[in-house]
C-alpha cells in the first residue's frame, strides 16, 4: 500500500455540515487531520477540525490555498460546483472523482447512467417547460413526481401530481427549473445500501437498512431491513456495480425501492449518507471511518454488523426529548453542535441499540 497516506496527513473536506463533522472526527481517531472548506460561517465541522476556511466555492484563490495545505480532497456535500473541483484537482487528488459527483448532481445524467449499467429506475421523462410537462404526463401518467434535475435534497424541489390538471401548479412549484417527471413507484419498502470502494478496488458493503421518510426527510433507518436475504444480496450487488462503473473511491449511499418486480434505484449520493449513521453503533468500523480509510488509500475495514440498530433523526423540536434520550442507556446520542434549532433542521440523531448480536 505505497499510496496510503501516513498518520499526520491532512484530509481536505468540502462542506462543513454534520457529515463533515463526523468525517473529521473519524479522521482524528486515525491520527489524520481534517481541514474544512465551507461558505457558511461557524459550521458544525469547524468545531472539531484542525482548520476551517470560510470562503465561497467560486473563490479561486481560497480554493488554491486550501488545496496547498491538504494531501487529498473529499466532499460531504454533493452540490459543490464542478468548476471548484476542476481547479482543485490540478493540485490534489479528489476522491471520489469529479465524474461521480457530476453524474449524481443531475437527475437526468444519474438515471441515464443507472440504466446504462443495466439497473432499473422509475420511468422518467425530461421536462423543460409546461408544454413539455404535459407531453411527459401523457407518457408517464399519474401518480407521478416532478423533480428538479439539480439541487434537490430532502424532498425539496419536488412536486407530486395526482391528476393531469396538477401540471401548472407543479410547474410553478419547481419555479420553472429544468426537471424530470418520474412515474410513482409502488414500493413495499425503501432501503439503502452504504458501500465503500478502496483505492485497491476492493468493495465492502454495510447491511442494507430500511428507511422511513416523512415529508421527504429521512425519519428512521432500521437495520436489519425486513426483506428477504435474496433482496439484500441484490441490493449489495447493485451498489457494487455502481461503484465499479464509476471507478469510485470512498463511501456511497444508494437508495432503492423494493417492489414486487424487484429493486428499483431511486438515487445515489456520492458521500457518506444519513441512512448510514446506524453504522456508528452497529459496526466496528463505521461509514465515516470507512470513507476516510478509502480516501487516504488505506485498506477498508470490516463493515459487518455486530448489533441491530434503529437510527432516528432528531429534527427541529425533537430536541425537546433530549432529557429522556439522555436517560436511556441504550440510546447512543450524536449531536451536531448547531446553535439554533429550526423546524425541519437536522440537529442530531440517536442510535437505539436493539441487541448485542449480529
Ligand atoms: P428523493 O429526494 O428523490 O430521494 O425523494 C424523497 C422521497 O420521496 C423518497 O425517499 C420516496 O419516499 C419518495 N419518492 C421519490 N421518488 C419517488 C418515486 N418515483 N416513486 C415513489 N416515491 C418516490
Amino acid at each position: 500500500m505505497t499510496e496510503a497516506l501516513p498518520p499526520g496527513s491532512v484530509i481536505g473536506i468540502l462542506g462543513g455540515g454534520q457529515l463533515g463533522r463526523m468525517l473529521a472526527m473519524a479522521a482524528a481517531r486515525l491520527g489524520l487531520r481534517a481541514h474544512i472548506f465551507e461558505p457558511g460561517a461557524n459550521p458544525p465541522a469547524g468545531q472539531v477540525a484542525e482548520r476551517c476556511v470560510t470562503a465561497a466555492y467560486e473563490d479561486s484563490a481560497a480554493l488554491r490555498d486550501f488545496a496547498s495545505g491538504v494531501d487529498v480532497i473529499t466532499f460531504e456535500f454533493e452540490n459543490v460546483p464542478t468548476a471548484a473541483l476542476d481547479l482543485l484537482e490540478m493540485s490534489r487528488p479528489i476522491r471520489p472523482s469529479r465524474r461521480a459527483l457530476a453524474v449524481s448532481q443531475d437527475r437526468l445524467a444519474e438515471k441515464t447512467f443507472l440504466n446504462d449499467c443495466g439497473l432499473a429506475t422509475a420511468p422518467f421523462a425530461l421536462v423543460d417547460d409546461l408544454e413539455g410537462l404535459k407531453v411527459a404526463l401523457s407518457e408517464i401518467g399519474v401518480p407521478s413526481i416532478l423533480k428538479t434535475r439539480r439541487f434537490g435534497y430532502d424532498g425539496k424541489g419536488q412536486a407530486r401530481l395526482g391528476a393531469l390538471d396538477d401540471a401548472p401548479g407543479a410547474w410553478d412549484s419547481v419555479a420553472g427549473a429544468p426537471s424530470v417527471l418520474e412515474g410513482f413507484v409502488d414500493f413495499t419498502a425503501e432501503i439503502s445500501v452504504i458501500a465503500a470502494r478502496g483505492l485497491d478496488r476492493r468493495v465492502a458493503c454495510f447491511d442494507p437498512g430500511e428507511n422511513v421518510h416523512e415529508g421527504g426527510i429521512l425519519r428512521r433507518t432500521t437495520v436489519p431491513a425486513r426483506i428477504p436475504a435474496s433482496t439484500k444480496s441484490d441490493a449489495v450487488l447493485i451498489a457494487a456495480r455502481i461503484l465499479n462503473a464509476l471507478d469510485y473511491v470512498g463511501v456511497i449511499g444508494v437508495e432503492l425501492f423494493v417492489t414486487q418486480a424487484g429493486l428499483v434505484v431511486n438515487e445515489f449520493a456520492p458521500r457518506v449518507h444519513n441512512s448510514g449513521h446506524w453504522t456508528q453503533n452497529g459496526c466496528a468500523i463505521d461509514q465515516f471511518e470507512q470513507h476516510i480509510r478509502a480516501v487516504a488509500g488505506w485498506p477498508l475495514g470490516d463493515g459487518k454488523r455486530h448489533s441491530d440498530v434503529v437510527m432516528e433523526n432528531l429534527i427541529g423540536d425533537d430536541m425537546d426529548r433530549l432529557p429522556q434520550l439522555m436517560a436511556d442507556p441504550a440510546a447512543a446520542l450524536h449531536l451536531y453542535g448547531k446553535a439554533e434549532t429550526r423546524a425541519g433542521r437536522k440537529m442530531g440523531h440517536v442510535n437505539h441499540i436493539q441487541s448485542g448480536e449480529g
